[in-house]
C-alpha cells in the first residue's frame, strides 16, 4: 500500500492548505497520516475556551473532527507550544518527526515551504523546515542511531513538496513561494475540504474569509516538488506518486 505523509503546524492546516490532496489519495487507496506540531492554542479565534488549555483540548477534538472527514488513517497532534515553533529545539523536533517517518515508513511527504504558505505564519515555516531535515535525516544511520533498534530501520521517503500556490494575499509580510511544479486537480474533495476546515468550529470566523479564497480557485492544490531520492531533471507533474516505486 502506498503512504502519504503530512506534516503541519496547527489544527485546520491539514484541510486549509492540504485537504483536497488528503481526500483524494485516500480515495485512492493511498494510507494517510498526518502530523500536526502544536494543538493551536495561541489561536486569535478561541470559542468558549477559558484559557489555553481548554483550547487546546477542543482543537486537538476537532483536528479528529476533520481527519474523519477526510479519511486519515493516522492523525497526531503533538504538544510543541502554538505561535513558538522557531523557538524549540530543532534537534529535538526534526529527531521526533524522523521517528514519525520511519515509524510509518511514508512514500510521499508533504509539508509547507520556509515561505510558511500563503498566510507566510512562522509556524508554518518551521513545520517546513523541521519536517525537510527530517525528510533527510531519517534515511541516514548517524543522525539518530538510537532510534535504529527493535528493528526500526532508517527510512528514505522518495519524495519531498512543499505546498504552494499561484497567488498571494494582499496586506501581508512579503512571501517568496515555491514555483509549483505539480498540480492536483482535487476534483469533488474541494468540498470535502472545505467541510473539513468547517470541523473547525472554534476557527468559525474564519470561514467565509476561507471560502472566498479557495473557492474561485477551483479544483486544484499546487505543490513544489523539493526533494527526490532519485537525482533528475524537473517536471511538471499531476501525481503526487509519479515515479514513486510501491516497495519500500
Ligand atoms: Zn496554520
Amino acid at each position: 500500500m502506498l503512504r502519504l505523509m503530512c506534516i503541519t503546524a496547527h489544527p485546520d492546516d491539514e484541510a486549509g492548505g492540504f485537504g483536497g490532496s488528503l481526500r483524494l489519495y485516500r480515495n485512492r487507496g493511498v494510507e494517510t497520516s498526518v502530523i500536526c506540531l502544536t494543538p493551536g492554542q495561541a489561536a486569535t479565534h478561541r470559542g468558549s475556551a477559558k484559557n489555553d488549555s481548554e483550547l487546546a483540548e477542543m482543537r486537538r477534538k476537532e483536528f479528529a473532527a476533520s481527519c474523519e472527514i477526510l479519511g486519515v488513517s493516522e492523525g497526531i497532534v503533538l504538544d510543541y507550544p502554538d505561535g513558538q515553533l522557531y523557538r524549540q529545539d530543532l534537534y529535538r523536533v526534526v529527531c521526533e518527526l524522523s521517528s514519525q517517518i520511519s515509524r510509518f515508513r511514508t512514500h510521499v511527504l508533504i509539508t509547507f515551504g520556509s515561505d510558511g504558505g500563503v498566510t507566510g505564519h512562522p509556524d508554518h515555516s518551521m513545520a517546513g523546515v523541521f519536517a525537510s531535515l527530517a525528510f533527510q535525516w531519517a534515511g541516514r544511520t548517524n543522525r539518530y542511531p538510537d532510534q535504529l533498534k527493535d528493528g526500526v530501520t532508517p527510512h528514505r521517503t522518495q519524495k519531498l513538496y512543499q505546498q504552494t500556490a499561484d497567488f498571494t494575499l494582499p496586506d501581508r509580510q512579503p512571501i517568496a513561494l515555491p514555483p509549483p511544479t505539480t498540480v492536483i486537480d482535487i476534483g469533488d474533495c474541494l468540498e470535502v475540504k472545505v467541510a473539513a476546515f468547517k470541523a473547525h468550529t472554534t476557527q468559525s470566523p474564519l470561514w467565509t474569509l476561507f471560502e472566498s479564497h479557495v473557492r474561485p480557485r477551483g479544483k486544484k492544490e499546487m505543490f513544489h516538488l523539493a526533494a527526490r531520492v532519485t537525482p533528475e531533471p524537473i517536471v511538471q507533474e499531476t501525481d503526487l506518486f509519479q515515479g514513486v516505486e510501491e516497495q519500500n
